[in-house]
Parts: C-alpha cells; structure tokens; sequence
C-alpha cells in the first residue's frame, strides 16, 4: 500500500512541475490559437503520461484511476486543453486494458509507450449521442476480416490519432449485444477524417469526426470476442469517470485559486475586495464546492481501484457534481473578477469555458443523472 501511496506521489509531484513549468505558461496561447499544442507534447511524453494507466511490462507507468485523478487535476488546474489531451489518452487505452489478449496488449501498448502514440475512445455518433444503445456503426465479417462502415462523430484526437478504440455492429439485430470492440490502427484504408470542429472551449484538443468507409481491419484487431464490446465501453467509462470529475476539480481550483488572488490585489472603495463579505462568501462556497467534489471524486476512484460494490454508481455522482462544481465555481470567478473576469487577458473566462464541457463529454449530467436515478430505484 506505502508503495501504492509513493507511486502515486511521484505521480502528483511530476503533473505539478510540468503543469506549472511546461503547460501553464502556454495555456492562454493554446486556447487563443485553437491549436494542438505539439510544443508541449515533448513535456507531457518524457513524463510518460501518455501511457500513465498501461502495466509496466509495456513501458507504461503502471498507474491505477486515483494516479490517473492525480495527473489530470493537476494539468486540469492551468490547462483544461492539456488535461483533456491526457484524459482521453488514457480513456482510449482503457478499452485494450479491458478487453485486449497479451498480444494485442504487447504490440499496442508498447506501440503507445514506445512511440507515444495518441489513442481515441471511438464511439459517440451523430444520430446516437446520449442514446448509446442504438450504435449505427457496422463490421461486416469478411472471412478473417471486418469491413466497418459508420461515422464517428466529436471525436477526441480524431484525425491525429495513431490508433482507435472503436465500436461497431457485429450483429445489428442484437443491439447492445451485437456491438464489438476493435483497434484501429491509422494507416488502415477507408479510414477517414471530418473537418476540425472549432469549439467553445478546450479549444487545443483536436475535435473531429471518424469515418469509417469499407475499412478493413484484421480479425485479429478486435478485442473480446463478438458482442463484447458494449460491455467493453460501459466498463472503460465507469473506470474513467472519476479522472473526468478530477479534470473538473481541477478546472474549479485553478479558477479558485485565481479569484482568492485576484480579491486579495483589486482594490476598490481604498481595500481590497476580499474585505468585503459578500466577496468572501462567494469565495468561501467556491472552496466548500471545490472540497466536496475532490473527496467524491477520490472516494469514486477508491471504488474503481478496489474494485468495490458501488464503484459505477460513485463514479458518474462524481463526474456528475464535479463537472457542476466546476461550471459554478468558474461562473463565479467570472464575477469575482467583474469586468476584467470577462475579458481574455485573464485566465477566468477561459476556465468558464472549458467547464463547460466536462456537462456534457462522456455522457451529458442529465443522462448521468438517469444513471444514479436508476442505481437507487433498481433494488
Ligand atoms: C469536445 C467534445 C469531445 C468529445 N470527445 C469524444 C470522444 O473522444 N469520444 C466519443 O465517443 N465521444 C466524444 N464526445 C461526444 C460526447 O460524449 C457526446 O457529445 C455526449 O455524450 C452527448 O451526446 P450528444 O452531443 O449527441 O447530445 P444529445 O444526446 O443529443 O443530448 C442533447 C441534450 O438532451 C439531453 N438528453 C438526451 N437524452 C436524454 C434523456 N434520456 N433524458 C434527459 N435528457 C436527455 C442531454 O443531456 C443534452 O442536454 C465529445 C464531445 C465533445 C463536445
């Protein structure tokens, strides 16, 4: 457990100093351009954050969901972009982690260790959404291959990753249980690319959709066996549901953290606007927010790790109030800093925007809120 703990220290520690040396300095810059931050990308590979969750036999950090919260609260703290760039790495190597045999987890894993190459978690579609069940997505089985067929739509990563996590029919007339799980690897044919959306906030992460057109892939690509692959999916989003929430908390505290600066310097009416207790008050509930969203968040990645009854239900109560947390407590930074909080030459405004998403990305909080809803009814 002491080796756990330290392990995970180290993690906390490295997430900090390249937060604060390597991302933070560039945060407005990447949010301004709407461009991938490739600069930063050396910082965030030497660390070996891209593989933090595959086992160190495949080069990977070996780090389990609490390290995983770790990292992305720290980078979430300066950047919402970078922490997302980690987020959905680490979603995307999930499904293998789940459903992968030794060898595809042999040539994937120390592909990504290796090569530090990105993967993307593969499933949302534009007709589908929040109605994950209805899949339109197809692999045909072809003697010892698939052709899949289908557009992948919001994509995280989408036209510059290496690899894709991804789901389809296998039997359409099955629904859930007709869906399979498969790698993707890039250089495939009829593998194709949208447009780069242009997005309201974490605007360094690349957004795209993935079209798959007669894609053939090996039948050594899929993972599980046929119509595992809902499973596979549901599995990989409860397990990295918690680093969704920690991302939010770390949104939160980064906008926090700004406003107790910011009340402590503006002086308005001859003293500084944190001796006014209608400011205070604010600020005091954006840290009471902030606090009960980490310890949900950790209780929730505690449940994932021990693999404790629960964990699912912890888990989207996690992303669900965190990402809420987040939205309010930036919101609020906003009007701590007044006019200025609206303007792009402070970080606030941006924290507000990148918030916004963690509502909505892997499962909306109205459909999270069905989740709890029906984990309390079921019994
Ligand atoms: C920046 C970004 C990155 C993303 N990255 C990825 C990725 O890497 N991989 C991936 O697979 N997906 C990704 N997504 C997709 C994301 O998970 C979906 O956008 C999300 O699940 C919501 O689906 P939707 O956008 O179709 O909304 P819809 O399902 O159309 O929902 C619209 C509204 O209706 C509400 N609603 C829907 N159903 C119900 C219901 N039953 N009860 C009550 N309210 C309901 C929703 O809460 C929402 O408010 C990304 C999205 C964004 C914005």
């Amino acid at each position: 457990m002491k080796e756990i703990e330290n392990e995970r220290q180290m993690i906390q520690e490295a997430a900090l100093k390249t937060a604060q040396r390597a991302i933070q300095p560039r945060a407005a810059e990447i949010d301004a351009s709407g461009e991938f931050p490739r600069d930063l990308m050396e910082a965030i590979e030497k660390q070996g954050f891209l593989s933090i969750l595959l086992p160190e036999e495949y080069g990977g950090m070996n780090g389990d969901i609490t390290a995983f919260c770790l990292l992305i609260e720290e980078i979430a703290k300066v950047c919402g972009s970078s922490s997302l760039l980690l987020l959905a790495q680490g979603v995307g190597t999930l499904p293998i982690w789940l459903g992968g045999n030794d060898s595809q987890k042999e040539r994937y894993f120390t592909q990504i260790s290796e090569k530090n190459s990105l993967i993307s978690f593969t499933l949302n579609e534009t007709e589908i959404g929040s109605e994950t069940p209805s899949i339109k997505t197809t692999a045909q089985k072809e003697k010892k291959d698939y052709l899949l067929n289908g557009r992948k739509c919001f994509i995280t990563h989408g036209s510059i990753a290496h690899l894709y996590a991804a789901f389809a029919l296998t039997e359409p007339k099955k629904g859930n249980e007709g869906v399979s799980a498969f790698v993707v690897e890039r250089e495939t044919p009829g593998l194709l690319f949208g447009r780069k959306e242009e997005k309201l906030g974490m605007r360094g992460v690349v957004t795209t959709d993935v079209i798959f057109e007669n894609c053939r892939i090996p039948e050594e690509n899929r993972l599980g066996e046929e119509g595992d692959g809902w499973r596979i999916a549901m599995e990989s989003l409860t397990m990295a549901r918690p680093a969704m929430g920690a991302q939010a908390v770390g949104i939160a505290q980064g906008a926090l953290d700004y406003s107790i600066h910011y009340a402590n310097e503006r002086i308005q009416f001859k003293r500084p606007i944190s001796s006014f207790q209608a400011i205070q008050f604010i600020i005091a509930d954006m840290a009471t927010q902030v606090e009960a969203a980490r310890a949900l968040v950790y209780q929730a990645a505690a449940h994932v790790d021990g693999r404790l009854e629960g964990a699912e239900k912890l888990s989207t109560m996690a992303k669900l109030y965190a990402s809420d947390v987040a939205m309010k407590v930036t919101t609020d930074a906003v009007q701590i800093l007044g006019g200025y909080g609206y303007m792009r030459d402070y970080p606030v405004e941006r924290m507000m925007r990148d918030a916004k998403v963690t509502q909505i990305l892997e499962g909306s909080n109205q459909v999270q809120r069905l989740v709890v809803a029906h984990h309390l009814f079921k019994d």
